[in-house]
């Protein structure tokens, strides 16, 4: 996401790189770059000409000119004019003092509602809430029963239409909705509306009902990050049609050139709660507006990527492999194999290094190293081990090797590869050892 931006955004300011003074007409020339830059991200135009305005307002002040390294100091007004459009702080949801929290999602059909109703049901599980979902979109077909599936997925009860529940009536089966929670102590409601291909009348008045009649916390427009220039236009319509409290940001993992984001929230002028990047369940995020600058200036994403790691890694079983470790115990093939999995979890490796401060270049290259498939080769090497051979790689002779490709079904250079790997990973947790620390994880978070 937003790649080719980040792109021509690093290169513009490696240009001002080395420079001791910048004149009006460097100024002008990084400004107009900037501007090509988001216009080719697909920013809106008015959205556009607001944010260079402030930086080129900011980048000739005497805040740059009597800096010490103002082509660094462009940078930093660029990020901190980013962090402001993109909402400033983390804006967290809002919870309602006398529960349930109604939070209802509004946006065109496609945006990505319904994937992300069950998500934000799975987030709000996650945290320790009681959520139920409400399936009002009942234009699409089988709408409904997506519901039911990514909420069963989720592990989230789904409140659907059925005679006696507002069969046919959305705005109906909202209500019921919201009063099944009150009655079954649900704390959280979220309420899948309708979308259409486009803006129109009779589901904006829908939408419109429908917060009427649940009276939300929250209204959030989901918006397809890939929808481009058009985004202005529908977030402007939602906007005035049901008023909105806050935006989420869908399909972050295509190729979108990510400017959808920057003029949603300029024109609504509400923060961006949530991100989508994926259809699975987990691929979910709170948006940072400070870390999504950084992550487009490739300045790194390293706190996400930390909680991440957090939440792939398991704390007990990390704890144990570290007292075991400072016991004196080595670290074995068997905790290699462990680690590896873990790493997997925290998705592809090319996401996970995106966030790496610099990293943004090589990314698409370590795709295919944490694929499914090479993943599945090293667990069938280890397991074609026998339990010695795990806990100690040194037995592993040449037929030994030999025998434990053909058992996993790979060339004998895969186990032998395998082997160095790890020999080169029970190094560096050695050394770690010496030196105190605890496993990737340790290394991350210390
Ligand atoms: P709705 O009409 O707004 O309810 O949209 P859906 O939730 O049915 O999503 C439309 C399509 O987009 C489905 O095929 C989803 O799997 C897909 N989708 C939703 N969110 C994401 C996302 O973040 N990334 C990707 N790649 N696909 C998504």
């Amino acid at each position: 996401m937003f790649s080719s931006l980040s792109d021509r955004l690093t290169a513009t300011f490696k240009g001002l790189r080395g420079k001791g003074r910048l004149t009006e007409a460097d100024v002008d020339t990084t400004v107009r770059e900037i501007r090509r830059a988001l216009l080719e991200a697909d920013v809106a135009l008015p959205v556009v000409r607001a944010f260079t305005g402030s930086i080129r307002e900011r980048a000739l002040s005497a805040e740059v000119s009597q800096a010490l390294n103002p082509a660094q100091q462009i940078v930093k007004i660029v990020n901190e004019e980013l962090i402001g459009v993109l909402g400033g702080q983390t804006r967290r949801l809002r919870f309602a003092k006398n529960p349930p929290t109604v939070i209802m999602l509004a946006g065109l059909q496609g945006a990505g509602k319904t994937t992300l109703a069950g998500k934000l049901g799975k987030h709000l599980k996650d945290t320790g809430h009681t959520p139920l979902l409400v399936a009002c979109d009942l234009q699409r077909p089988n709408a409904v029963t997506q519901l039911q599936v990514v909420g069963q997925r989720a592990g989230v009860e789904v409140f659907a239409p059925e005679p006696g529940n507002g069969v046919g009536n959305p705005v109906e089966v909202a209500r019921r909705g919201v009063e099944h929670a009150r009655d079954k102590q649900y704390d959280v409601v979220v309420v899948d509306t309708a979308g259409r291909l486009g803006v129109d009348a009779e589901m904006m008045q829908q939408a419109s009902d429908i917060r009427e009649a649940t009276q939300p916390d929250e209204v959030l427009f989901v918006v397809d990050a890939m929808i481009g220039q058009d985004a202005l236009a529908v977030a402007q319509a939602f906007q005035e049609g049901v008023d909105l409290t806050g935006v989420v940001l869908t399909k972050l993992d295509g190729d979108a050139r990510g400017g959808a984001a920057l003029s949603v929230a300029t024109t609504t002028g509400r923060p961006v709660l949530f991100a989508s990047t994926g259809e699975g369940l987990a691929d979910f995020e709170v948006f940072h507006p400070d870390r999504m600058a950084s992550r487009i200036l490739d300045m790194g994403d390293v706190l996400t990527l930390i909680e991440q790691a957090e939440r792939a890694f398991d704390a007990k079983e990390s704890a144990a492999l570290a007292s075991r470790f400072e016991a004196g115990e080595d670290f074995t093939l068997e905790d290699f194999l462990t680690q590896m999995q873990a790493l997997k979890k925290m998705g592809p490796l090319n996401k996970v290094l995106g966030m790496l401060p610099g990293m943004g270049a090589m990314k698409d290259q370590l795709d295919e190293l944490a694929s499914d498939g090479a993943m599945k080769r090293i667990e069938a090497i280890v397991r074609s081990m026998t339990p010695l051979e795990r806990h100690n790689s040194k037995v592993l002779n040449g037929s030994r090797r030999a025998r434990i490709a053909r058992g996993s079904g790979v060339e004998v250079s895969e186990v032998n590869q395998l082997i160095d790997r790890f020999t080169e990973a029970q190094k560096v947790m050695r050394a770690m050892r010496a030196k105190g620390g605890g496993g990737l994880a340790g290394a991350l978070g210390g």
